[in-house]
């Protein structure tokens, strides 16, 4: 008999400026804010400028490059629907527009992972109407 498909949880939003950021993922796109004024990145979401204080920015669309900043491999599943896929790399990516976020590997074995290894955003539907950004490495899969 068929197992039933547990559903990924999607990300908890605490703010609507989050929601903006993963309403801007769903068109396979990922977009950061970027200020208006002095012209930095940012992220986590957020409604002033780190650098600046400014409350002016432009969702602007990232080129989805960078490299791995940090990875860990986790072994165990913390929720049900990760039970199949472990075990897997949690990343921090160092974007090219300087961000970091956290996310996860994906198309890669796990001994192949290195520091400063080039990736690139991919997306994985995790619901009918979600999908989450991931990170693979350039140029296709690494086995
Ligand atoms: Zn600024």
């Amino acid at each position: 008999m068929e197992q039933p498909v547990i559903q990924r949880p999607k990300p908890k939003v605490q703010d609507p400026i989050e929601q903006e950021f993963w309403d801007k993922c769903q068109d396979g796109t990922l977009y950061f804010q970027r200020c208006s004024s002095c012209n930095v990145w940012r992220f986590l979401p957020r409604y002033t400028c780190a650098k600046c204080g400014s409350f002016e920015f432009e969702w602007t669309p990232s080129t989805g490059r960078g490299s791995i900043f940090s990875w860990t491999v986790t072994h165990q599943a913390f929720h049900p629907a990760f039970a199949a896929d472990v075990p897997y790399a949690a990343i921090v990516v160092e974007l090219e527009e300087g961000v970091r976020m956290a996310s996860r590997l994906v198309n890669c074995s796990l001994d192949a992972i290195a520091l400063d290894m080039p990736v690139e955003v991919c997306f994985e539907r995790i619901a009918d109407d979600f999908i989450l950004p991931c990170f693979q490495p350039v140029g296709g899969a690494k086995q």
